[in-house]
C-alpha cells in the first residue's frame, strides 16, 4: 500500500486523469464508438457491440499489473529525478521492476528531431566502451546527440553527425580535437576552436557543462547504468533539458505520452448531440 502523499492521488482522481486523457469529456466504445457503454467494477461493456473493454486498453499501459497508485507514484519519482532506491522504499517494488517502469516511461517520451543552427557547440564524452557526440545551439534548449559503440570518434563519424544535425552556414565551436580539422572541407560550416590547453573554454563552455550533468544525472539517479542502457538514459537526459515541461507532474507526462483513443468521425452523425470535439 502506497503512503498516503499529497502528490499521489487517490485511484478514482487518477482514473478520472486517465478518462479525460484517454477518451476526452466522454467515455465511448473503442470498438464501435457508441457512447452507450456503461462500468462493471473497474472495466467497462458496450451495450451497442457487446465487447468489453477497459480505461487503458488502448494504450502503452493495456498490461499494467499494478495498481493505480502504486503507477503514479513510480511516474512521481521518476519525472523527479528520484533515486532508484528511493523509490523502490517509497513504492514497495524490487529494483528490477523500478528499473522496468523507468525504462517504459523513457521509452514513451517523445522523439526530438532536432536540426541545430547559429553557433553550435560539439563535443565528445566517453563511458567505458562507448563514445558520446553531442551538440548544443548556443543560448538554446535544442540538443542532438548520437552513441557510437566504441571508445573514440573519428572523423567520418564526427562529419556524419553533422551532416544530419547540424544546418550548413552553423557556426561550429569545438575544442582542438583532431577529428574537426578542415571540417568545413566536408560540411558548410565556420568552425572556431578553443584550445583547453591554453586554458580557452568559452566556445565549449555550454556543451561541457552538460556532460557533466549528465553524469551526475546518471550517478544520482541510475547509481550505474550498463552499455546497452546508456543511448536512452542519453535520450532521456536530452529530453529532460529540452522539454522540461514534460516532467513537470506526472499529469504533464502523460498528457504528452498517452495518445488518446481515435474517434472515428464517421460516427458523428449519429452521435452528434454528445460529441465534443
Ligand atoms: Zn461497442
Amino acid at each position: 500500500m502506497i503512503a498516503l502523499l499529497n502528490q499521489i492521488p487517490s485511484e478514482v482522481k487518477i482514473r478520472k486523469h486517465l478518462r479525460k486523457i484517454i477518451f476526452g469529456s466522454h467515455l465511448f466504445c473503442p470498438h464501435c464508438h457508441s457512447r452507450k457503454v456503461y462500468a462493471l467494477e473497474n472495466r467497462y461493456r458496450c451495450r451497442k457491440c457487446r465487447k468489453p473493454f477497459s480505461l487503458l486498453s488502448g494504450t502503452w499501459l493495456s498490461s499494467m499489473k499494478i495498481s493505480l497508485r502504486t503507477f503514479w507514484a513510480l511516474l512521481w519519482c521518476w519525472t523527479q529525478k528520484v533515486p532508484i532506491l528511493q523509490t523502490q522504499k517509497l513504492c514497495h517494488l524490487s529494483e528490477e521492476a523500478v528499473r522496468h517502469w523507468f525504462r517504459q516511461f523513457r521509452l514513451h517520451l517523445p522523439d526530438l528531431e532536432p536540426i541545430l543552427q547559429g553557433k553550435v557547440q560539439i563535443d565528445e564524452a566517453y563511458f567505458k566502451s562507448l563514445s558520446l557526440v553531442m551538440a548544443k545551439q548556443a543560448g538554446s534548449k535544442k540538443l542532438a546527440h548520437q552513441v557510437i559503440f566504441k571508445n573514440s570518434v573519428n572523423k567520418s563519424e564526427a562529419s556524419q553527425f553533422l551532416f544530419q544535425y547540424i544546418q550548413p552556414k552553423s557556426r561550429l565551436q569545438t575544442d582542438g580535437a583532431s577529428i574537426y580539422k578542415n571540417i568545413n572541407q566536408w560540411w558548410q560550416v565556420k568552425h572556431k576552436v578553443d584550445i583547453h590547453k591554453k586554458f580557452e573554454f568559452g566556445l565549449t563552455s555550454e556543451i561541457e557543462g552538460l556532460f557533466g550533468n549528465l553524469r551526475t544525472f546518471i550517478r544520482r539517479m541510475y547509481h550505474h547504468v550498463t552499455p546497452e542502457y546508456l543511448p536512452e538514459i542519453v535520450a532521456e537526459f536530452s529530453v529532460k533539458f529540452s522539454r522540461p515541461e514534460i516532467f513537470d507532474s506526472p499529469l504533464s507526462y502523460l498528457e504528452k505520452t498517452i495518445n488518446p483513443v481515435p474517434f472515428d468521425y464517421r460516427h458523428r452523425k449519429t452521435n452528434s448531440s454528445i460529441i465534443k470535439a
